[in-house]
């Protein structure tokens, strides 16, 4: 699954420049001219990036940073503020705010590519790689390959999706709705039974190996990647 970022800055050629540089290094991108705009297709789009411009007709792009993270959709969205003021005080200021990290313009499309780069490593480890590894079970999102104990395993691509969402966050408890939008995509109309149906097969998959099963039902919550698996199977 691509990442998405959406772009929020109100000089089209530098929305152009941006999204040209974003596109070449894999993402989906959205932009939006204001901060109304930008609300709107955050809470839709739901991106993995915001690249956020300072100065912005109407909403300013502090005030829409502080709107960002008060809503569930974005609350934990890396978000790199552009901007064009360099005064310490102002850029404190943008931090304090929820951002994750700033530019001043103007910058070059490398140095901010690799300040995404780093911001996305640092915020979403799992992300950044392509071998993702818990405990004794590995995958690699290129090659789409499981393994575990050193044995591999033979997963449908909803099961792959759906262990890897899972790996990025263990411990964590999802509903079936949330494992759903993850998963499946929120445009998509699935049952929830079906997150059961597939968790189900992912379970089975992962047990060939005669280990013990990394899923935990949480009673009328949801699904979760046992935290614990992972050290009662380090050697
Ligand atoms: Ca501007």
């Amino acid at each position: 699954m691509a990442l998405s970022a959406l772009i929020v800055e109100d000089e089209e050629a530098l929305v152009i420049l941006l999204r040209y540089n974003l596109q070449k290094d894999g993402f989906d991108v959205y932009d939006a001219r204001d901060g109304d705009e930008a609300l709107l297709l955050a809470q839709e789009r739901k991106p993995d990036l915001i690249l956020l411009d300072w100065m912005l007709p109407q909403i300013s792009g502090i005030e829409l940073c502080r709107r960002f993270r008060a809503s569930t959709e974005t609350r934990n969205t890396p978000i790199i503020l552009l901007t064009a003021r360099g005064e310490e005080a102002d850029r404190i200021r943008g931090l304090d705010t929820g951002a994750d990290d700033y530019i001043t313009k103007p910058f070059s499309m490398s140095e901010l590519m690799a300040r995404i780069h780093a911001v996305m490593r640092r915020i979403r480890p799992a992300l950044a790689e392509d071998v993702l590894e818990l405990g004794d079970i590995a995958i690699d999102r290129v090659t789409h390959r499981v393994h575990r104990a050193g044995g591999e395993i033979h997963l449908g691509p909803t099961e792959f999706r759906l262990l890897d969402y899972l790996m990025q966050h263990p411990g964590r408890v999802f509903s079936r709705s949330q494992l759903l939008d993850a998963v499946w995509g929120s445009e998509v109309y699935v049952e929830e039974r079906t997150v059961d149906v597939h968790v189900g097969r992912l379970r089975k998959a992962l047990k060939k190996v005669d280990a013990p099963d990394p899923i935990r039902t949480v009673r009328a919550a949801g699904y979760s990647m046992d935290e614990n698996f992972s050290s009662s199977c380090a050697q």
